[in-house]
């Protein structure tokens, strides 16, 4: 193993998917440390420390005592190259993958085979004009586009760009899903429901099942 497959580590754990298209299903979560980011919602911000795992390391960590998809998230994991050489290893020994990113990092060296959960930041995110447009290039119907909505100045943004850019064209897991602390869902489903867009509501549901200081993944 070469120093190139070393990856800095938030905390690698067990739980159940809390949001987008595979919400419920029960994963191991691979939080990789670092953000290129800041936005004014996130709850992951400080995690930017943590040990370094080899791949091997990390590959057993999410292989017991259940075989479970991988679910790789920080941060932004695409920080760390090393996490491009992760989802091949995962891949290959057939696991089921999946790649959390905020959108502005080139997506074209994921391996396809991965799922991927893409984030195209809102001006309200305070990370507004980060996402790399090209990107929408590598996105299948397999993944899933997100839009995190602070308020209905976001929503009505996210639902311009939903139709510029023919995102349901790409992918029919189109989610908008309530910044936490910023506004109700109940308030985004009454802005959905009249727009005329098949998109979906995601509620972090970990967040209602241990409480609102459960980190998103
Ligand atoms: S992209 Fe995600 S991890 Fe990075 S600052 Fe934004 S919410 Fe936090």
């Amino acid at each position: 193993m070469t120093s190139q497959h070393i990856l800095r580590i938030n905390e690698i754990f067990t739980s159940i998917q809390g949001e987008g298209a595979h919400v419920g299903r029960p994963m191991h979560f691979v939080r990789v440390s670092g953000c290129n980011l800041n936005c004014v919602y996130c709850d992951t911000i400080e995690n930017k420390s943590g040990p370094y795992f080899s791949i091997d390391e990390i590959i057993e960590k999410v292989s017991s005592p259940w075989i479970y998809p991988v679910f790789i998230t920080g941060g932004e994991p695409l920080m760390q190259e090393e996490s491009l050489f992760l989802i091949i290893q995962l891949l290959s020994g057939n696991r089921e993958v999946h790649l959390e990113t905020n959108g502005s990092l080139d997506l074209n060296a994921v391996a396809p085979k991965a799922i991927k959960s893409v984030d195209i930041k809102t001006p309200g995110s305070g990370a507004g004009g980060s996402f790399l447009k090209s990107n929408l290039d590598f996105i299948t119907v397999r993944d899933d586009i997100k839009f995190v909505i602070t308020s209905k100045d976001d929503f009505d943004w996210a639902v311009d760009i939903t139709k510029e850019w023919k995102l349901l064209e790409k992918t029919p897991n189109l989610i908008f899903q309530p910044a936490w602390g910023f506004i109700e869902p109940a308030s985004l489903a009454e802005w959905i429901l009249p727009c005329g867009l098949p998109v979906r509501l995601s509620i972090q549901i970990h967040k209602h099942i241990w409480g609102p200081d459960t980190k998103g993944v």
